[in-house]
C-alpha cells in the first residue's frame, strides 16, 4: 500500500519509505491511501481469535506484501508478548491496562513494532539508520527497549534534565549497546527543537540517515489500533456499545482507535481526556484550533500544546467538523482534579491508577453525566510506579515495584549532558 503526505506536496511513499523517513519531504504526516473495512466473519468471531491473529488480520492490508505475511506475523508475535486485560472499576467504567510491556507504558507496542519493521528492512542492508527521539519520559524508555540490539539502527534519546521521573530516567539511561541517552539542559520543548533542527541540518543529513520514532511514524501509530480491538474482544459478550476514554497528548492513540472504528469495529464514541493542555477541547467547543505552548502537569506524557496527530484525525473525518464532533468528546482536568480522582478510584475499588489513567477515568465520569447508560473504558497508559512521586503522595499505600522496574532501578545511569544544539551536533557527528 502507498502512503500519501497530508501536506499533499510530496510523492506517495511505500510503507518502507514511510517508516524510514518518518515525515514526508514536505513535512506532512504519512497516511494510508486506502482503508478497507474488515470482513464480517472476522468481526463476528473476534472473541475466538488470538491477539496475534486479530492484530495480523487488522494491519496486513497496510503492510503486505511489502513485508510478506509470514514475516509480518512473526513481527507481531514478537511485539505482542504480553497481556492487555480489562479491569472493572465501577458500574459502567472499566479500564484497559496497556502497561504490561517491558517498560510498562502503552508505547511499548508501537515502539516494538516499528523497531522490528526497521530491523526487517535492514536485514540485507549495510546502511545504518539513526533514530532521534525527544522524550518527556515514556517515549524514550519504550523506544530504547524496543530498539535494543536491532540491527542497523542506533538510537539517540534526548530528555530534559531533571524533568523525567526517576524510574523513567533509569529506563532511558541504563541499556547501553545501540542506545545513547543525552541529558539536555532545558525543557521537553528544547529537546524537540534540537531534533527538529537536526532533520533540517544538511551537515547531519548528508552524513547519516535520520528518522524519528514518535507517533508521527506510521509504524508506531497504526499498531495502536490493536488495543481497541483487544478491548472489544473481551467486552463483546456484554452486547453494549463501547465508549473509549483515551488520555491524550499527541493524539496518536485515540486516532488509532478511530482507525479501528473505520475498519468496522462497532465503537460508539471516543473521549479525548486531557490535562490542562486542552487545544482539542477548545476546538470541539469553538471550532477554532488555537495551539498554545505546553504547560507542565503531573500527567506529563500529555503535556503537548499542538498535538501532531490531530491532522490525521481530521483526515479520517474528511475534515467534517460536525461528524467529528458527533464521535469525539473532549474534556480537560486540572492536577488537583487528577489527584482527587486517584484517591477516589483507590477508595472505591482499591485500584491504583497512574495520573494519566486518572485523567481517563475523569473523562468517563464527565461523559456519563450526560450519558448515564454508556459503557465506558478508559485506557490505563502507564503503570503507577512510573509516576511514583505523585501516586505515593496521594495514595496511602506503598506500591510494590514490578519486576520490569526492579530490573533497572539499581543500574547505573549513563548519559551525556548537552547544553545546546551545537554540543548535540558535535556529539552526533563523533558518535
Ligand atoms: C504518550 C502517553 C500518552 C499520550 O498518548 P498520545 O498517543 O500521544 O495521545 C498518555 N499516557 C501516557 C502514559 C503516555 O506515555
Amino acid at each position: 500500500m502507498n502512503y500519501y503526505s497530508l501536506n499533499k506536496k510530496a510523492p506517495d511513499a511505500s510503507f518502507e519509505t514511510a517508516v524510514r523517513k518518518g515525515l514526508a519531504p514536505d513535512k506532512g504526516l504519512y497516511f494510508p491511501e486506502n482503508i478497507s473495512p474488515l470482513d464480517d466473519a472476522f468481526l463476528n468471531n473476534i472473541e475466538k481469535l488470538s491477539n496475534v491473529d486479530i492484530a495480523f488480520h487488522a494491519i496486513k492490508q497496510f503492510i503486505c506484501p511489502e513485508i510478506p505475511e509470514g514475516d509480518l506475523k512473526a513481527i507481531i508475535t514478537d511485539t505482542l508478548n504480553f497481556d492487555f486485560p480489562i479491569v472493572q472499576i465501577e458500574e459502567g467504567i472499566s479500564t484497559l491496562e496497556l502497561f504490561h510491556g517491558p517498560t510498562m507504558a502503552f508505547k511499548d507496542v508501537g515502539a516494538r513494532f516499528m523497531a522490528r519493521c526497521l530491523g526487517y528492512f535492514n536485514q540485507d542492508s549495510t546502511e545504518e539508520v539513526t533514530v532521534l527521539v525527544a522524550t518527556s519520559g515514556d517515549t524514550g524508555g519504550a523506544v530504547a527497549s524496543g530498539f535494543l540490539g536491532v540491527k542497523g539502527v542506533r538510537v539517540v534519546i534526548l530528555y530534559p534534565s531533571g524533568k523525567v521521573s526517576h524510574v523513567q530516567e533509569k529506563q532511558l539511561t541504563t541499556l547501553g549497546q545501540n542506545i545513547t541517552a543525552l541529558e539536555v539542559d532545558g525543557t521537553f520543548d528544547d529537546c524537540q527543537d534540537i531534533v527538529k533542527r537536526a532533520f533540517l541540518d544538511s551537515d547531519l543529513t548528508n552524513q547519516m540517515a535520520l528518522t524519528s520514532a514518535n507517533s508521527i511514524n506510521v509504524a508506531r501509530w497504526m499498531p495502536q489500533m490493536f488495543y481497541f480491538m483487544f478491548a472489544y474482544k473481551q467486552l463483546k459478550h456484554k452486547n453494549t456499545p463501547i465508549v473509549f476514554s483515551v488520555p491524550s497528548g499527541n493524539f496518536g492513540n485515540v486516532c488509532a482507535g478511530m482507525l479501528a472504528q473505520k475498519l468496522g469495529l462497532p465503537f460508539s464514541h471516543f473521549i479525548a481526556s486531557n490535562n490542562a493542555n486542552n487545544v482539542v477541547q477548545r476546538y470541539i467547543e469553538s471550532h477554532q484550533y488555537n495551539p498554545l505552548p505546553s504547560v507542565q502537569t503531573i500527567s506529563n506524557a500529555m503535556d503537548v500544546g499542538n498535538p501532531s496527530n490531530f491532522i490525521r484525525i481530521q483526515e479520517l473525518y474528511n475534515n467534517d467538523f460536525e461528524e467529528l464532533k458527533q464521535n469525539l468528546s473532549a474534556y480537560s482536568f486540572s492536577d488537583d482534579e487528577t489527584k482527587a480522582a486517584l484517591l477516589t478510584i483507590y477508595k472505591q475499588s482499591g485500584y491504583v491508577a497512574d495520573p494519566h489513567g486518572a485523567v481517563g477515568y475523569l473523562g468517563c465520569k464527565s461523559y456519563k453525566k450526560e450519558h448515564p447508560q454508556a459503557h465506558t473504558v478508559f485506557l490505563e497508559t502507564a503503570h503507577p510506579t512510573k509516576f511514583l512521586d505523585v501516586v505515593e503522595e496521594v495514595i496511602p499505600k506503598q506500591i510494590a515495584l514490578p519486576p520490569q522496574i526492579q530490573a533497572v532501578i539499581n543500574k547505573e545511569k549513563v548519559a551525556t549532558f548537552v547544553k545546546n544544539y551545537s554540543e548535540f551536533k558535535s556529539f552526533l557527528l563523533e558518535l
